[in-house]
């Protein structure tokens, strides 16, 4: 494994960064940056070396009315949702322009988050740009006028779309930037104003993204962000004056939100776990399955929530495909997430990398070989506190094993065997053998195959050689994986009521 030269990094350089967040005691209420009515406070920690770097107010019941309230009042006013939906979606144009302005300190501030290397997420802000500039383009799903004659005749009626009102958006740490753009995007289109809780090791790039919005000159009150704890995560998708929930996030706390807003009767939109398969036929061509392994199936060092890291191996290759596997993997580059050529960062919390290392000891436990990895990575100087592990390859792992059936967000690959003398309905059926949902990918030379072999995967999203999402086509989970999709005009009708008006 190739480790980086501490003296080459440009660690030292970008930590010396003026980063605007670092010690802060404010929260975004009413289009100002407002002190917390808290006096605790949250730590702000760098996985890479495990050394406190800021920190942020843990909002109180206050704080959370406060923010509520200040989107509440704007929604009410009418200022937003009284604008015609283009004219909304000229300041998501100016809202992407000012969120690529800040592309350099937004990806650093994400990379010193959550350890996620700059490589990764260099094409931040020119992501979220990109999901704000499409929706601008859905303006006209709102504002067009829609009159649909009754079938039966004597009368029209008027179709109308109003915002929901004021939606909770609440963010997990891997993505902090894009899966809260995602939501806010769409809401901000539709009429919506919101509130924002970001996940707890998170709390800072998103700051920068609402001194985006604010030089965008969004009206005050529109977008609001609080930070706090998961329990305040639960008052705020419990708080009265909140029409809608949109949630990205793990599967129990999915399952906990799900069940609140059933008895609230509150739309929710839920993006959850996953335990996504690459299925490979015997065709494959081993080129393109190496170029696409790391993105595709441990992107972002394993946290990433549709990565496929169950590989589904033929037996008539398989040693030959678990070797170029471990090659791949063990050859990229891992440590300082701030060095350009990181491929593998840390996990991005100490209790994820016990979690993952948790998950090795089991695998090893129940029987799979480990290929590579396996182990903390042993890191030199500052980084050596960090929270990294070797990204790891396990072969003969059965389906039946946890780390085959439940998700890690880590560096961890499964590799699972199916006899492939008979076809490949074995694969489909290994593969759809999961409570999850969300992601997979087929390998094939074949891509008529590929496309047929996606078709019977039991999941929201499915790609032939190589995996992306796509701002114009719903993304989504089924089953354990979620509720409803974001992205495409299905992901922006979640934030939108519809009304019909009859007439004669
Ligand atoms: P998490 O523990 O479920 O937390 C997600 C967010 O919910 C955080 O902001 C968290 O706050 C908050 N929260 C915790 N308990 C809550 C409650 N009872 N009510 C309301 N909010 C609550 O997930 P995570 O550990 O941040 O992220 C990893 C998970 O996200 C993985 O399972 C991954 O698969 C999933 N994910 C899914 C997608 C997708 O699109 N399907 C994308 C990315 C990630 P605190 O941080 O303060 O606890
Ligand atoms: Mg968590």
């Amino acid at each position: 494994m190739s480790t980086l030269n501490l003296e080459n990094s440009p660690r030292t350089v970008r930590t010396e960064l003026d980063i605007p967040y670092r010690h802060v005691d404010t929260h975004f209420i009413g289009g100002q940056w407002v002190q917390a009515h808290a006096s605790e406070r949250a730590d702000v920690v760098d996985p890479a070396t495990g050394q406190v770097w800021g920190s942020v107010p843990r909002g109180n019941d206050d704080d959370l009315n406060a923010a509520v309230a200040a989107a509440k009042d704007a929604f009410d006013a009418g200022a937003w949702s009284g604008l015609e939906a283009a004219e909304r979606a000229q300041y998501l144009n100016r809202i992407a322009d000012e969120i690529e302005a800040r592309a350099d300190i937004l990806s650093w501030t994400n990379s010193l988050e959550n350890g996620s290397p700059v490589a990764e997420t260099a094409g931040a802000a020119a992501n979220a740009a990109g999901i704000f500039r499409y929706f601008a383009t859905l303006a006209h799903v709102i504002d067009e006028e829609d009159v649909r004659p009754a079938p039966r005749g004597g009368f029209s009626s008027t179709v109308k779309r109003d915002p929901v009102g004021v939606c909770a958006l609440i963010a997990p740490w891997n993505f902090p930037i894009n899966l809260v753009v995602i939501k806010l995007a769409p809401a901000l289109l539709a009429g919506c104003t919101v509130v924002i809780k970001p996940a707890s090791p998170t709390p800072v790039s998103i700051r920068i993204v609402m001194d985006a919005i604010a030089a965008a000159g969004v009206p005050a009150g529109m977008v609001n962000m609080v930070t706090g704890s998961g329990q305040m995560g639960d008052k705020l998708v419990r708080h009265p004056d909140v029409a809608k929930v949109a949630f990205t996030g793990s599967t129990p706390v999915g399952r906990k939100i799900a069940a609140a807003c059933g008895e609230l009767l509150r739309p929710v939109t839920l993006e959850l776990g996953g335990k996504s398969s690459a299925v490979i036929l015997p065709d494959v061509d081993v080129e393109v399955l190496r170029a696409n392994l790391v993105r595709s199936c441990l992107r972002n060092t394993g946290q990433t929530c549709y990565i496929s890291t169950r590989l589904i191996v033929p037996t008539s290759r398989y040693e030959e495909i678990v070797q170029l596997v471990a090659e791949e993997i063990s050859g990229a580059a891992q440590g300082d997430p701030l060095a350009e050529a990181t491929v593998f960062g840390p996990c991005a919390t100490e209790s994820q990398y016990n979690t993952v290392l948790e998950y090795i000891d089991s695998a090893k436990a129940e029987g799979a070989r480990c290929v590579t990895g396996g182990e903390p990575a042993d890191l030199a100087g500052e980084l050596g506190q960090g929270f990294f592990v070797k990204p790891t390859v396990f072969a003969d792992v059965t389906p039946d094993m946890r780390i085959a059936r439940e998700e890690i967000f880590g560096p961890v690959i499964s590799m699972i065997k199916y006899d492939d003398s008979s076809g490949v309905e074995e694969a489909i059926a290994i593969a759809n053998n999961t409570e999850f949902g969300l992601g997979g990918i087929v390998f094939t030379a074949d891509e008529e195959a590929g496309r047929a072999v996606a078709e019977k995967i039991d999941s929201g999203s499915v790609g032939v050689n190589f995996f992306a999402s796509n701002h114009a086509a719903p993304f989504g989970g089924r089953h354990d994986s979620g509720m409803g999709v974001e992205y495409g005009p299905e992901g922006l009708h979640a934030y939108l009521s519809y009304k019909s008006i009859h007439h004669r």
